[in-house]
């Protein structure tokens, strides 16, 4: 099984900025409203991330980094109408399975917390121990037994770049949550809970930009399009600037960044791309974001009804300002 687990965990983690997502997303899941992350070596060393969210049961522990246990779905047929971050009750599994992994829980009301220890997939006894309210979970030396991937993982800064990325994406679509990044020891963000997603972006983009964003809002049969375009002079020579999130999660979608592109045809410079902070909600049953094992590519029923909601959302917004 070793083997196969360890296949399965080079699927899902690729770097420690993959780690950093799925532990993210699961303290999102287990409805924080805090969130600390600490990364040491660009998280080739160390990644630790502390939340204020409901924990495990005791009885549940074990069963959480097992392979295909979750606890977010029933059967089958929820895979298609999946609300939460997680689903695949992977991550976990594959995470301890390729490093010295520590988790500590506790659930609110309880006396004492659990923790459990594995070691590149050797489980430890769970033992009880002394912890806040929530869960705490420490990474150390990533493939540690694994040594070709650990030998390929980039320098510090580019891996920690990735790790950045990865919370700002969390962090967007999460404006009430307070969420805490730290390199080295370092404080790099420390994002106190907003209503005012605008506030939050402030804090990532500064308020130049943020002052200057257009907000635009559609809806069409229950799907509905909000948040922020840059104005066109503010476009930038890559797509760093574009963030989608759909039912509260970073997506990446080649039609609808067509879509984006076209509504701002004509308004920016050739070769550079708008800057915009988009929001879809729609019922989950029109998407299966099943498809690959990150999560981050869906496949939606009707990808034509999105595209021109998105083009014509943007179109008709730059009319009316007579840009
Ligand atoms: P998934 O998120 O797909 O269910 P994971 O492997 O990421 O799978 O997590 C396994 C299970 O461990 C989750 O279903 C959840 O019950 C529990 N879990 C993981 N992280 C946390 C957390 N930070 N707080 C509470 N429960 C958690
Ligand atoms: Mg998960």
């Amino acid at each position: 099984a070793s083997v196969i687990n360890k296949i399965a965990a080079g699927e899902v983690i690729e770097r420690p900025a993959s780690v950093v997502k799925e532990l993210l997303e699961n303290s999102v899941d287990a409805l924080s409203t805090r969130i600390e992350v600490d990364i040491e070596q660009g998280g080739a060393e160390l990644i630790r991330i502390v939340d204020d969210g409901e924990g495990i049961h005791p009885d549940d522990i074990e069963l959480s980094i097992a392979s295909h246990a979750t606890s977010k779905i029933a059967d089958a047929d929820d895979l298609f109408s999946v609300r939460t971050m997680g689903f695949r009750g992977e991550a976990l599994a594959s995470i301890s399975e390729v490093s010295h992994f520590r988790l500590r829980t506790k659930q609110h009301g309880q006396q004492v917390g659990t923790e459990m220890e594995v070691n590149g997939g050797i489980v430890k006894e769970p033992k009880t121990c002394g912890c806040p309210e929530g869960t705490q979970i420490e990474v150390r030396q990533l493939f540690c037994n694994t040594p070709v991937r650990r030998k390929f993982l980039k320098t510090q800064a580019t891996e920690f770049g990735h790790i950045s990325e990865q919370f700002t994406r969390v962090a967007l679509a999460n404006p009430n949550l307070h969420m805490v990044l730290r390199h080295n020891g370092k404080t790099v963000y420390e994002l106190p809970a907003t209503h005012r997603f605008i506030e939050r972006l402030e804090l990532f983009y500064g308020s130049e930009l943020a002052q200057n964003l257009i907000w635009v809002e559609a809806e069409h049969e229950g799907t509905r399009l909000w948040g922020y375009v840059a104005h066109p002079s503010q476009s930038k020579s890559t797509r760093k600037g574009q963030y989608l999130f759909l039912n509260g999660r970073w997506i990446q979608d080649r039609s609808l960044q067509h879509a984006l592109g076209e509504g701002y045809r004509g308004l920016v410079m050739i070769g550079r791309q708008p800057i915009a902070f988009l929001f879809l909600d729609l019922n989950p049953e029109l998407v299966d974001v099943n498809v690959h094992p990150t999560k981050s590519e869906v496949r939606f029923r009707d990808s034509q009804v999105l595209y021109r909601l998105m083009l014509s959302t943007l179109r008709n917004k730059f009319l009316s300002m007579d840009l």
